[in-house]
């Protein structure tokens, strides 16, 4: 049976260490998320990532603005908090409403406060092997990984879905540990066989409980970064946990595994932002 690699509580750690990091550098980091719309599971996320930052000293505010705010408009509250010097970190909820382009909105953010790590230079950063805001889930899926004692210096890794949230920068953090990446994705040509392939398989596809037990290497470390709401109310992640179980060497589970990660980051990446802004 697997080793279960437990996020709730590598998260909790981290977290604390952040606290007390916050408690010893004078000044409270200022994060604000920006939300647009009533969309209700943003509402939930928003809430956790404000009572996370809250708890670990951070300064934490939520812009919420109505459905039928313009783009220039939502661009023009960017602006604002971008010169604000007391916000270090702005993360933009997304979904948007249909009627605002998320990359607009995006690549709206100053850069050094791009705590979510998605506009184009901290993804180019990323891509060019530099310093620089990286994404939440990636980055938490590296700590899991380091935690976890998971061998990466030349492992076959394998990502299932190529977001640019998730997948892309996934595939990028591994490479730049040294392992051997695959990126796949829906046009992936027999995806069972590039799996069985793989010493760590990081899925983010979406798709509840897709990947089989068969699909996995004997011994492999599974990660899954997937949340999914069955009609039941059940909440799933995209790998078929109880098969997975029996054939990986260790694994996440959904809930409790990646999703922790994701906050404690955000707090993390807005702690660096307000360091290097203030330097
Ligand atoms: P997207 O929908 O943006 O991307 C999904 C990716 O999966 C695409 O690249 C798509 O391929 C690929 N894909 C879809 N179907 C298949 C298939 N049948 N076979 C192979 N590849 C497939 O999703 P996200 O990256 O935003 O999120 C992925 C999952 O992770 C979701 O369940 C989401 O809820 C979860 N998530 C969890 C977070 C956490 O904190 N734990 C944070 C963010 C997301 P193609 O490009 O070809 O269409």
């Amino acid at each position: 049976m697997a080793r279960i690699l437990d996020g709730k509580a590598v998260a909790a750690r981290l977290r604390a260490g952040l606290a007390e990091r916050v408690a010893g550098i004078g000044f409270r980091p200022g994060l604000v998320v920006v939300r647009v719309g009533e969309d209700p599971a943003s509402g939930v996320y928003v809430r956790n990532k404000d009572r996370a930052a809250r708890e670990a000293g951070f300064e934490s505010r939520t812009l919420h603005l109505s459905e039928d705010t313009a783009e220039d408009a939502l661009l023009r509250e960017i602006a604002a908090l971008n010169a604000d010097p007391a916000v270090d970190g702005i993360l933009v909820q997304l979904p948007l409403p249909g009627h605002i382009r998320a990359e607009a909105a995006i690549a709206a953010v100053d850069p050094a406060k791009d705590v979510d790590g998605f506009h184009p230079i901290n993804a180019g950063r990323l891509a060019s092997g530099l310093p620089g805001l990286v994404p939440c889930t990636p980055r938490g899926v590296m700590h899991l990984l380091r935690e976890a004692g998971v061998k990466l210096r030349g492992a076959r890794a394998i990502v299932l879905g190529r977001s640019q949230i998730v997948g892309r920068p996934m595939a990028q953090l591994l490479l730049g540990a040294d392992c051997t990446v695959t990126m796949a994705h829906s046009r992936t040509d027999d995806l069972p066989a590039e799996c069985r392939r793989a010493d760590i398989l990081v899925a983010a596809v979406g798709r509840p409980e897709m990947v089989r037990g068969g699909w996995i290497k004997p011994g492999a470390t599974v990660v899954d970064v997937g949340i999914n709401r069955l009609p039941d109310g059940r909440l799933v992640g995209d790998v078929a946990f109880t098969e997975a179980e029996t054939m990986a060497a260790a694994i996440t589970p959904v809930p409790g595994g990646v999703g922790p990660m994701t906050i404690a980051c955000l707090l993390e990446n807005t702690l660096e932002a307000a360091l290097a802004r203030r330097a």
